[in-house]
């Protein structure tokens, strides 16, 4: 009996078969890819705090896409460098100081050119710098550019790694690109909403914080120091003669000496006190768990400092400004923040009355 196929066409058949089945094998996985990409878009615009980001989205991208590990390297503002953000928490401690220069490895080459660079053998590649050393069990390396939305501006690079040589392929590169867009256009916005939040949190000329932030302060502390019956502080200052400092040397010496006395203010408190600048020229300050005599030390180092520091004229001698604070407490000096803000204030008013340049605690 003939047979009702060829040897050849059996082939043929079996041919196509296969084909088809590396052509749907491709199309899932693309299908894949995409849905991934979908869903770190989704997390990415969820997350508006640089610090979420992370958490939320790499865990997703080392289970759906088998990355082993990874880390992403920023640059800070303008400088041609890139300093290590985030790795994953396993390397993390390990790669903490880690920079390069741009034109330094593979990571400084990809954020001077913008192009990725995909490294299948690391040990062929003398480019490759094993993170200075610090990292030498990485076979396979990809180093992907994560640019602003301009398409210019390279805000840093995500690195993809893998143990084994040759597990990265050159087929991988589009999909690691489309995620590093992803992380660029989610880290440009939080960026820019970084940006936004510390403009209200920080006053511009002085960098100190803002009146507003302070006061939310100052109400979550009033709350926490009554829950557990325990006192804060708050001092308000007043540059003495300020009018006539400014008459006399000019407004722009005037905001140098505004900032010089910010300066000596953040210099004389702990890390958990809070500085703000609460008009023209006038501060405040929180003290936490600190009493009347505590915070009159702080005060008067304050105003001993002030008094000592000179603000530097362009040309000839420099100038010097003398401070005068009151210093309320809770709860001895009022019941409420409002009463405490409003005691340091006549406190400062009396000392103001009684020649500047001075603390006052008492009536
Ligand atoms: P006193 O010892 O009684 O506090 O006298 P003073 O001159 O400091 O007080 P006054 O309230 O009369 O003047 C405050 C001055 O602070 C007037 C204003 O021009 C100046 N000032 C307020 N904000 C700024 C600022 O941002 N920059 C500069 N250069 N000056 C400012
Ligand atoms: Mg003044
Ligand atoms: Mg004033």
């Amino acid at each position: 009996m003939k047979n009702f196929f060829t040897r050849q066409e059996m082939d043929n058949d079996h041919q196509l078969f296969n084909n088809c089945q590396i052509e749907s094998e491709l199309l899932k996985e693309r299908v894949f890819e995409l849905y991934v990409l979908y869903m770190l878009s989704k997390k990415l615009n969820l997350s508006l705090q640089l610090d979420d980001f992370f958490d939320q989205s790499m865990d997703f991208l080392k289970e759906s896409l088998k990355i082993e590990d990874f880390c992403l390297m920023l640059r800070e503002d303008d400088d041609e460098e890139l300093k290590m953000w985030q790795t994953d928490s396993a390397n993390s401690q390990l790669l903490k100081d880690v920079s390069f220069k741009f034109g330094e490895g593979i990571s400084g080459l990809v954020a001077q050119t913008g192009e990725p660079i995909l490294v299948q053998d690391v040990s062929k590649d003398d480019r490759f710098l094993h993170y200075k050393g610090k990292r030498t069990d990485i076979g396979s390396f990809i180093s992907l550019p994560l640019r602003l939305n301009d398409g210019l501006t390279i805000i840093g690079v995500l690195n993809i790694h893998k143990k084994e040589a040759n597990t990265l392929q050159e087929s991988d590169v589009a999909l690691f690109m489309a995620v590093a867009n992803n992380i660029s256009i989610a880290l440009g916005r939080m960026k820019a909403y970084e940006a936004l939040m510390n403009q209200s949190i920080h006053d511009e000329l002085t960098s100190v914080y803002t009146r507003g932030y302070f006061i939310e302060n100052c109400h979550r502390e009033y709350s926490r120091a009554k829950r557990h019956g325990e006192k804060f502080a708050i001092l308000m200052l007043d540059i003495d003669y300020f009018k006539l400092f400014n008459d006399t040397y000019g407004h722009l010496h005037g905001d140098k000496g505004l900032k010089s006395v910010a300066a000596t203010l953040q210099e004389n408190v702990r890390l958990g006190d809070i500085v703000a600048r609460y008009g023209g020229e006038e501060f405040i300050v929180l003290l936490p768990n600190t009493d009347k005599d505590g915070a009159t030390v702080v005060a008067e180092k304050i105003r001993s400092e002030t008094e000592q520091k000179e603000i530097p004229l362009n040309r000839g001698a420099g100038t010097r400004l003398t401070i005068t604070a009151g210093v309320a407490v809770y709860p001895e000096d009022g019941a409420t923040v409002e009463d405490i803000i409003d005691m340091a204030d006549r406190f400062l008013y009396l000392g103001k009355n009684l020649g500047r340049n001075q603390v006052v605690g008492n009536q």
